[in-house]
C-alpha cells in the first residue's frame, strides 16, 4: 500500500502515522523522550538528530505532500531557512534572491552572510530574465517566492529551473504561502522547497515550526548542517503539527474558495482602488499561476481609496482581526508598511509597489457572509467619521 500513489487528503491523514502497538489507539503515539538506547539499535536517536520517532513520522508526510525523498522539520521558518542557506553556501560564493522576500529572510541575509564571506544580489523585479541578470561565475543558489508576500507576484518556476540547472546552480523556494496543496515546486524541479510551518501546515495559529525538503541527497547535506545550528522542534509540537497537517488540504481549499470570492468582492468595491490576487483574470500572470498552481491561495492584497484612513478601517473591523502572521482559520488583516515592511524606507516601499493603503487578507474558513458583512459595516463608520470630522 506504501507504494501506492494516494490523494494529498489521504497523505494529510495518514501518512507516516506511528502504529500505537500498545494501546492501538487511532493517532500516533507520543514519544517525549531526549535519551535512547544506544546498544543493539539500528538508530541513535536523539532530538537533534532530528530522529525521533515523532520527527520521522511527520517527515514522511511532508515529503510525500511535497513530491520530494526526504523532510527535515525545524524549531521556525527561519531556523529551516538559515539551516538550508548555510548547507549550500561558503565564504566566497554568491547568491540572487527575488527581490519581494520574505522580511525575516532579508534580515538574515543583509546582517548574517557578509560574516562568512558570502555575496548576495537581490533581482530588480520577478521574471527569468530578472534572475539571469543577477547570475555571476561563482552563483551557487538561486533563491525564489511565488505567490510573493505581500503583492501575489508569480514567478515562473520552469523559467528559474532551466535557468539555473544550465548553469550548474541549486534552486530554493519558500513555498510557505502556497502550501503543498496548492503548489509543488519540486514537480518544476525546483531543488529545495522551505516552509514556515507555523502559517498553513499549523493552520490555528498557535504553532511555530519549519520545514526543509529535496533529494535524499540534498537533505543528507541538510542534516549535517542542521545538527550544527540545533533548530530541532519539541516533539510535542512536531505531535500536534502532525496533527494540524491532517485537516490542511480541506482548510487550505476553504480558504482558497473564500479568497476567490473576497477578491471579486472587493475588485466590485467602489471604496478599493486595486486587488491583487492571481486568481482573478485581470492579475498579470494568471494563466502563469494557473499552469503551476493546482489552487490560487487564501492570501490576497488590497488598496482602499486613499482618503480612507486604514487604521480607522482596521479598528472597526468586529470579525477580522487586524493581526500579524498569516494564515490561520481565522481571517487576518496587515498593513505591511507598519508591520512586515515597516523597517524598509519609505522610497524602497514605494520602488517595491507598497503603499501606504495596501492591506495584506489572510482569509480564514468563515462564512463568506459574514466576512463581507464585517467589511461593510466598518467601511461605513469609517466613512460617517470621516464626514463627521
Ligand atoms: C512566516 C514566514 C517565514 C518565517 O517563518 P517563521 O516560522 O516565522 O520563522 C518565512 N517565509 C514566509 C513566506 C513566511 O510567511
Amino acid at each position: 500500500m506504501d507504494n501506492v500513489k494516494k490523494g494529498v487528503n489521504t497523505i494529510c491523514t495518514h501518512t507516516g502515522e506511528l502504529e500505537d502497538k500498545t494501546f492501538k489507539g487511532a493517532v500516533s503515539p507520543l514519544y517525549m523522550s531526549t535519551s535512547y538506547a544506544f546498544e543493539d539499535v539500528d538508530v541513535k536517536r536523539y532530538p537533534r538528530y532530528f530522529n525521533t520517532p515523532n520527527q520521522e513520522a511527520l517527515c514522511k508526510k511532508l515529503a510525500a505532500l511535497e513530491h520530494t525523498e526526504a523532510a527535515l522539520i525545524f524549531g521556525s521558518g527561519m531556523a529551516a531557512i538559515s539551516t538550508a542557506l548555510m548547507s549550500f553556501l561558503q565564504a566566497g560564493d554568491h547568491i540572487v534572491l527575488q527581490q519581494t522576500l520574505y522580511g525575516g529572510t532579508y534580515n538574515f541575509v543583509v546582517t548574517q552572510l557578509e560574516k562568512y564571506g558570502i555575496q548576495y544580489s537581490f533581482t530588480e523585479g520577478w521574471t527569468v530574465a530578472d534572475f539571469q541578470r543577477e547570475i555571476r561565475p561563482n552563483t551557487k543558489v538561486v533563491y525564489l517566492e511565488t505567490p510573493s508576500n505581500p503583492l501575489l507576484t508569480i514567478t515562473d518556476m520552469t523559467g528559474v529551473v532551466e535557468l539555473s540547472r544550465k548553469n550548474k546552480i541549486l534552486s530554493i523556494i519558500d513555498n510557505t504561502f502556497a502550501s503543498p496543496i496548492n503548489q509543488n515546486p519540486h514537480d518544476f524541479g525546483v531543488d529545495v522547497v522551505l516552509h514556515s510551518a507555523t502559517k498553513y501546515m499549523g493552520g490555528h495559529s498557535d504553532i511555530c515550526a519549519g520545514v526543509v525538503t529535496g533529494s535524499q541527497e540534498i537533505m543528507d547535506q541538510v542534516f549535517q548542517t542542521a545538527i550544527c545550528f540545533g533548530g530541532s522542534l519539541s516533539d510535542y509540537t512536531v505531535w500536534l503539527l502532525e496533527r494540524s497537517i491532517k485537516t490542511m488540504g480541506i482548510r487550505v481549499r476553504a480558504q482558497n474558495e473564500n479568497a476567490m470570492k473576497m477578491a471579486t468582492y472587493l475588485d466590485n468595491k467602489s471604496e478599493v482602488e486595486k486587488v491583487y490576487y492571481p486568481g482573478l483574470e485581470t492579475h498579470p500572470d494568471h494563466e502563469l499561476a494557473k499552469s503551476q498552481m493546482n489552487g490560487f491561495g487564501g492570501m490576497l492584497s488590497f488598496e482602499l481609496n486613499p482618503d480612507i484612513d486604514v487604521s480607522l478601517f482596521f479598528q472597526h473591523l468586529k470579525l477580522i482581526k487586524p493581526s500579524m502572521s498569516l494564515a490561520g482559520i481565522e481571517s487576518t488583516m496587515l498593513s505591511p508598511t507598519k508591520t512586515s515592511h515597516a523597517l524598509m524606507s519609505p522610497e524602497d516601499r514605494k520602488k517595491q509597489g507598497i503603499k501606504d493603503s495596501l492591506i495584506r487578507f489572510s482569509l480564514g474558513i468563515e462564512e463568506m457572509d459574514d466576512l463581507t458583512k464585517d467589511i461593510e459595516q466598518a467601511l461605513e463608520q469609517v466613512k460617517n467619521l470621516t464626514v463627521h470630522a
